[in-house]
């Protein structure tokens, strides 16, 4: 019975640690599921990306308020859970504050934490109040109904409920220290919890030795739950927006990548010393495919891209075209993604890691053409991107597939692509003819 406490504290991180570890191999065997694109160039342009976009959150200043509210949390959030560490030693070894050896240095962090934790709570309640009372535009979009609300609530929800532990449990603490109870010995330093502590007067220490104890127990409880519930929630970017940014595409934004076969037969045929008469290689293997249709023929970039977007709408409310009511938001494209991506996931669960086929792909039965077909290509979500995604890689992918394997391009868009290759110009006329309308009065 005396280890009792140790006992199940152990049990509760192999099962929370066991099912986040099962959690993050699911993960990078889905996000393996994409085409391969090397990404390993210029490490140290990638690192300063990295430090500046995801650490730094540089894009995020464009906005001041929700940038200031985000960095509470998100600062917040990461340095509170150091204070974990002490928790996990505590659990293992029977201790009380475990670091408070640290002196002076312990006091300050104990105070710089709970500071921390009240801003916390200051973010995420404002936060609430953006979502659900003043309902602002860019969350409140018909991609954000159902499970993406829920996801965003539940997140503040749990936030702010572990942040009340950590400062329940040390108000209770600093009470119980103040009247010398048991091994509650004066250390720590805390500036929040002291106005809560007043609460406690005239209770029975028993009573708030329990309040203490069971906050504390809740506090890590919560925490394995909320490790846990990232795999399926938009808050996965509090780990991928690193990566992510890291793999990021660091040339020009207009600049599109060609496909390697394509301008191989491009250059043969515009080569004046090629053999017109020469049999073509045949190609090795499956033929290739141009274009994605589904997840698979995505490359692992924009898989991961998919699992970090942080669905914030930052690229929607920029893009033109959702502005002007057509059926496209980029938002939506990265969680069309991240759905068609978790539905393979769950067939490949299902079938020993073999995929068998639904009967679905990612292009009509989560993207339509007509979302695909509306874009025009400017760039204005993959600037606006506080992680650096690009859903317009997505798109411009799916529709070359609509192009290359389906001759599925609007009717327009043929028309014009036939008098390129004919005329040298968009337009029906000879390009010889194209500055006649100088000589028109
Ligand atoms: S590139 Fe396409 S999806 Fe992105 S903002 Fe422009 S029109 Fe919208
Ligand atoms: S793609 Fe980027 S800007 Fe758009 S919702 Fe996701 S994280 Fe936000």
């Amino acid at each position: 019975m005396e280890y009792l406490g140790q006992v199940l504290f152990l049990l509760l991180l192999v099962v929370g640690f066991g099912f986040f570890i099962k959690n993050i191999k699911k993960l990078i065997r889905n996000i393996k599921l994409g085409r391969d694109i090397d990404r390993t160039d210029n490490s140290s342009a990638r690192w300063k990306n990295m430090i500046r976009v995801a650490l730094g959150q540089s894009k995020m200043v464009k906005r001041p308020i929700p940038a200031i509210l985000h960095i509470f949390v998100y600062a917040g959030f990461v340095i509170i859970n150091i204070e974990m560490l002490e928790i996990i030693v505590d659990g293992l070894f029977g201790t009380h504050r475990a670091f408070s050896f640290l002196g002076a240095g312990y006091n300050a962090l104990i105070g710089i934490f709970e500071v921390l934790a009240f801003l916390v709570i200051f973010g995420v309640v404002v936060f609430w109040i953006r979502r659900n009372v003043i309902k602002l535009k860019r969350f409140n979009q018909p991609e954000m109904e159902g499970w993406a609300k829920r996801d965003a609530n539940n997140i503040i929800y749990i936030e702010t409920t572990l942040m009340c532990f950590f400062l329940i449990m040390n108000a209770a603490d600093y009470y119980l220290q103040g009247i010398n109870h048991t091994h509650y010995t004066a250390v720590g330093s805390f500036p929040i919890s002291s106005l809560i502590s007043p609460i406690f007067e005239g209770v029975n220490p028993a009573t708030v030795a329990f309040v203490e104890r069971f906050c504390w127990w809740a506090h890590i409880a919560g925490v394995m739950v909320f490790m846990n519930y990232l795999y399926y929630s938009k808050h996965l970017h509090i780990f991928l927006a690193f990566p992510n940014t890291y793999y990021a595409n660091l040339k020009p934004q207009g600049e599109f990548n060609n496909l390697e076969s394509v301008k191989k037969e491009v250059s043969l045929m515009m080569d004046p010393n090629a053999d017109p008469y020469a049999a073509p290689v045949e190609p090795v293997g499956e033929p290739e495919k141009f274009g994605a249709q589904d997840v698979m023929d995505l490359n692992w970039v924009q898989l991961l891209n998919a699992y970090s977007c942080t669905e914030c709408g930052r690229c929607t409310s920029s893009c033109p075209q959702n502005t002007t009511g057509k059926k496209l938001s980029p938002r939506k494209i990265m969680m069309s993604t991240r759905d068609r991506l978790e539905d393979v996931s769950k067939i490949l669960d299902a079938n020993n890691g073999k995929f068998v086929d639904d009967g679905k792909t990612l292009l009509n039965d989560y993207i339509t053409p007509e979302e695909l077909w509306a874009c025009n290509t400017c760039n204005a979500c993959v600037e606006e991107c506080p992680i650096d995604i690009s859903p317009l890689s997505i798109i411009m992918d799916m529709r070359r597939f609509l192009v290359m394997e389906q001759s599925a391009a609007p009717v327009e868009l043929n028309n014009m692509m036939q008098n390129v290759e004919n005329n040298a110009a968009p337009w029906q006329y000879n390009q010889m003819d194209r500055l006649n309308w100088k000589d028109e009065n």
